[in-house]
């Protein structure tokens, strides 16, 4: 214990990020800390974010919450990857699997190989060689070390507030229900000193968690910290999202199907289909974008169709003064591979290990905060721009314009690398590795010319039979799996049983 006061902390916002934030803060800073959330039931949340990346354990196991547990609770399934469909052209799919795809030999990676094979004819498509990719379209799932079967989850995003606020307010945190109407400054330094709740109720703290969605109420708003508008870059501006029921037992894996001007969502929860069409309104208006949804849902619609509008980008600075904006607060990119959640935990993460001490110190781990997020944002930005540029929707002014934005730099350099030989290197602890790039640079048709010189190690006569044997293995332990579903009810059914 140092000798500095306790923190107290305020979270304002109790939807994904704050109950995150709530349960992460409470866990890890245990008695050192004071912590308040502080929501509007009347304002609600934003009711989606339904779809996670394999990242998700860590929350899990750091807040020590048991996996059948969290699936029960939550009506979560298994998630091997997203398929996406039509992104490319009309007609064709690939799946961008978590985990890696094939083996290497020695230091020559797999992707090289695969490509001297194709070369010489004796390849089969990429994704035939990713486990993930083979027991997704089988619909099949396993799990622990032996079936090496990288995963995430599906879940019900109002469920999952319930897990963590309960979570939360059984170590300590206190729970404040009202409406936000004004946040108070320090005269002196400027800092957030107080919320003031329905226009009296005052809530003090010497540390802001801002998590109150697309209102950014403190960072934004009180702070004046400014947006960064990325939607040149991604340019869909407007979400429509609808539940509709299981007409099939759900698939192990999140479907992204190209429309004329977005992408249509498909998340499989055990107990419905949450869908959602994600637009361009320069290129689609909303009755239409309804209309493209409705028509294309698996089982009847439990919900109407509702509209959220959303401007791509980011604060400038997602901590400023004593305010740390997570979640919708700190910025947005589309979900097309389910990052939101993912950066409310790393934020969290970066944010316990650089809090100091001493809270009148703060300027170093704010400053080095700011960098490492805007890098992380960035990388996954290039990624998503990546999906829509090198789209082959000829004739379809929207994906047409796609494909003439004009790239950052650094994705311009990545595509580059890969075009030549299939080369991908990693930078800045981004989020995605080589294999998620390679699959999404290979699967948008980006074709490279040659293959790195180390794969001509290989004498050529061994990698045709090489090839096989790592697709047979692939298919043969995807078969021996059980069903996406009867590994679901293998879980939650043991967990009825205890
Ligand atoms: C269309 C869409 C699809 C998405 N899909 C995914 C996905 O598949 N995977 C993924 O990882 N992420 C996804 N996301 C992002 C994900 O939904 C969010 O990152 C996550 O839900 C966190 O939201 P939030 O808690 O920041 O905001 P919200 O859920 O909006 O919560 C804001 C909170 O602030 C409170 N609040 C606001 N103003 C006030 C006030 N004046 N007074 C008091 N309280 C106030 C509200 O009551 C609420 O409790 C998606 C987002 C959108 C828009």
């Amino acid at each position: 214990m140092n000798d500095n006061p306790p923190l107290d902390i305020v979270i304002a916002g109790g939807g994904t990020a704050g109950w995150m934030a709530a349960a992460t803060l409470a866990r890890f800073l245990g008695d050192h800390a004071s912590i308040t959330l502080v929501e509007s039931d009347a304002i609600g949340t934003v009711g989606v974010g339904e779809a996670t990346i394999p990242q998700i354990h860590n929350l899990l196991v750091g807040l020590g919450i048991d996996q059948a547990e969290f699936v029960d609770a939550t009506e979560a399934t298994f998630k091997l990857g997203i398929e996406f469909d039509g992104w490319l052209r009309e007609g064709e799919s690939y799946i961008h699997s978590f985990g890696t795809t094939g083996r290497g030999a020695g230091l020559i990676p797999f992707r090289q190989l695969w490509l001297r094979g194709r070369k010489i004819g004796v390849a089969e498509s990429f994704g035939a060689y990713g486990l993930n990719v083979v027991a997704a379209r089988k619909g099949r799932f396993a799990f622990g070390k032996d079936a090496n079967l990288p995963y995430a989850f599906h879940f019900d995003a109002s469920k999952v507030a319930v897990v963590l606020r309960r979570y939360a307010e059984e170590r300590g945190v206190k729970r404040y229900e009202g409406k936000i109407s004004s946040v108070t400054r320090d005269a002196a330094t400027g800092d957030i000193a107080a919320l003031v709740l329905d226009g009296d109720r005052r809530i003090e703290g010497n540390l802001f968690i801002d998590c109150t969605g697309f209102a950014s109420l403190l960072l934004g708003k009180s702070l004046g910290v400014g947006f960064e508008d990325w939607s040149h870059w991604l340019p869909c501006d407007t979400a429509l999202a609808v539940q509709s029921e299981n007409v099939a037992p759900p698939p192990p894996f999140t479907r992204s199907i190209a429309r004329p001007a977005g992408w249509q969502w498909r998340i499989p929860l055990q107990h419905r289909t949450g869908n959602g069409h994600v637009f361009c309104s320069a290129y689609m208006e909303q009755d239409e974008a309804a209309r493209v949804l409705l028509e294309n849902l698996d089982g009847k619609p439990l919900t109407d169709p509702r509209a959220i509008r959303f401007t791509t980008g980011h604060r400038r600075e997602h901590w400023s003064h004593n305010c740390i904006a997570l979640g919708l607060a700190a910025g947005f990119m589309e979900p097309l591979e389910s990052t939101s959640i993912h950066l409310v935990q790393s934020a969290l993460a970066r944010l316990l290990n650089l809090l100091p001490n001493d809270l009148s110190n703060l300027s170093t781990a704010r400053s080095m905060f700011n960098r490492l997020s805007g890098a992380e944002w960035e990388r996954i930005r290039d990624f998503l721009v990546l999906h829509y540029v090198a789209n082959d929707r000829r004739g379809e002014p929207f994906w047409d314009h796609c494909r003439q934005i004009e790239l950052p730099d650094t994705l311009a350099e990545k595509i580059a690398l890969f075009e030549e030989s299939g080369l991908f290197v990693r930078e800045d602890d981004e989020l995605f590795l080589d294999d998620s790039w390679g699959q999404v640079m290979l699967g948008q048709g980006i074709d490279p010319r040659g293959y790195s010189p180390l794969a001509d190690n290989v004498p050529g006569e061994d990698i045709g039979p090489f090839l096989a044997s790592v697709a047979k293995a692939a298919r043969v332990k995807a078969e021996a799996m059980p069903t996406h579903a009867e590994a679901l009810q293998s879980l939650v059914g043991e967990r009825a049983r205890a």
